[in-house]
């Protein structure tokens, strides 16, 4: 019996975003009420909301924040 299976890690969404403001790119993560993807910007602080889109329109995993 082999059992050389990688571990599964628990499943934590994340979200490419670029920030324009400082020219960083972040993974935003899924927030406790599941409805959106926040994140900071690692430079300068700010805060980046990207509601999750639960109609199937867009199937983009990368965004851009101003
Ligand atoms: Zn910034």
């Amino acid at each position: 019996m082999s059992n050389s299976q990688p571990p599964r890690k628990p499943s934590q969404p994340t979200l490419g975003v670029h920030m324009k403001c400082c020219n960083s790119y972040i993974y935003a993560r899924l927030n406790a009420a599941q409805d959106a993807y926040v994140g900071w910007c690692p430079k300068c602080a700010k805060p980046v909301r990207i509601n999750v889109v639960k109609e199937g329109g867009s199937t983009s995993r990368f965004f851009e924040a101003s």
